[in-house]
C-alpha cells in the first residue's frame, strides 16, 4: 500500500522514521511487522502518530510511557473513541495527546478496552473521567476490573494494585456493533489471551483497520488464558482480512498479507 501520509499540516517536530515504532513487549523485535510509513507529529499540546486520516496512536512507548500498551484514537464524523488507556501513570500526557488530535471531551463516545490487563486499563478511570465517556469491555473480563483483581489484570506484574473500576458497557455477544459518527466499530470476541479479549475493527480511508492489542499473547494461568481458544481466535483474526493491524506492543502492521502473516506467526 502506498505510504500513509500526514494530513495535519505543519508541526514543529517530526520524529525520524527509524524511531517511530517503539516496542514495549517482552519480545522486542520487529521480526513480524512491516510497518507503514506513518507520520509521527507533535504540536505544543501533544504527540501523535497518524495511521489513517481518522486514526492515530496517542499512547504507549514513545508517547506516554514504556510500560503502557499502545493507545489508539478513532474519530469519524466528529465522534471519537479511544482504544485502551495505558497504565495510568501518564494520564495527563495521554489526554493532551488526544486533545492535540483535535478531539474534545464532548466528542468521545467510548473508551474501548480490548481486555482487562493493567497496561491497557490502569489509566481507564482517569481517561473516562477526563473525557466523560463510558468504559466498554467484554463481560468475561469485566469482573477483574470491578473487583480490582491485581492478578487477573496483571497489575502485580507492574508492582501495582488494580483499582476497582465499574465498566459502563459490558459486551456479551460474539460480535457487537458500536456506532461511531458515520461508521460502526465492530467488537469481536476473540478469547484466549484472556477470557474476555476482544478486537475492534473499523473501516477508514477505504481500509479495514483492526485493533488487536495482544495478538502475541502471552498465555498465563494468572490471566485465565486458554491455549486452544487462543489458537482458534488467531485463525479467526487472520480471516478478518484487515489491511492494517494496530497492535498493543508490536506497533502497526500494514498490508493485508503482512497482517495475516503476523497474526499466523503466533499459531
Ligand atoms: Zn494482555
Amino acid at each position: 500500500m502506498a505510504a500513509l501520509s500526514a494530513a495535519h499540516g505543519t508541526r514543529d517536530r517530526v520524529t525520524p522514521r527509524a524511531s517511530r515504532f517503539r516496542i514495549a513487549g517482552p519480545n522486542e523485535t520487529d521480526r513480524h511487522g512491516t510497518f507503514p510509513d506513518c507520520q509521527r507529529n507533535a504540536n505544543e499540546e501533544g504527540e501523535w502518530l497518524e495511521i489513517t486520516s481518522e486514526i492515530w496512536q496517542v499512547g504507549g512507548a514513545g508517547f506516554t510511557s514504556p510500560e503502557d500498551a499502545a493507545v489508539y484514537l478513532i474519530r469519524c464524523a466528529g465522534r471519537a473513541a479511544v482504544v485502551d488507556a495505558g497504565c495510568g501513570g501518564h494520564s495527563d500526557r495521554l489526554a493532551a495527546n488526544i486533545r492535540s488530535c483535535g478531539v474534545t471531551p464532548g466528542q468521545v463516545e467510548y473508551l474501548l478496552l480490548t481486555h482487562c490487563h493493567f497496561d491497557h486499563t490502569g489509566g481507564a478511570q482517569a481517561l473516562a473521567a477526563e473525557f466523560g465517556c463510558p468504559v466498554v469491555i467484554h463481560e468475561q473480563d469485566a469482573a477483574a476490573l470491578i473487583n480490582g483483581d491485581s492478578q487477573r489484570t496483571a497489575a502485580h506484574w507492574y508492582g501495582r494494585s488494580m483499582q476497582p473500576l465499574q465498566p459502563d458497557v459490558m459486551i456479551s455477544d460474539r460480535t457487537h456493533p458500536l456506532p461511531l459518527g458515520d461508521r460502526v466499530v465492530t467488537a469481536i470476541h476473540l478469547p484466549g489471551h484472556t477470557p474476555g479479549s476482544v478486537v475492534f475493527q473499523v473501516p477508514s480511508d477505504g481500509l479495514q483497520v483492526l485493533f488487536g492489542q495482544d495478538v502475541h499473547g502471552p498465555l498465563h494461568a494468572d490471566f485465565g488464558s486458554d491455549a486452544l481458544a487462543y489458537r482458534r481466535s488467531l485463525t479467526q483474526m487472520a480471516d478478518l482480512k484487515a489491511d492494517i493491524l494496530c497492535e498493543g506492543h508490536y506497533g502497526i502492521i500494514e498490508g493485508a498479507e503482512q497482517v495475516r502473516t503476523f497474526i499466523r506467526s503466533f499459531l
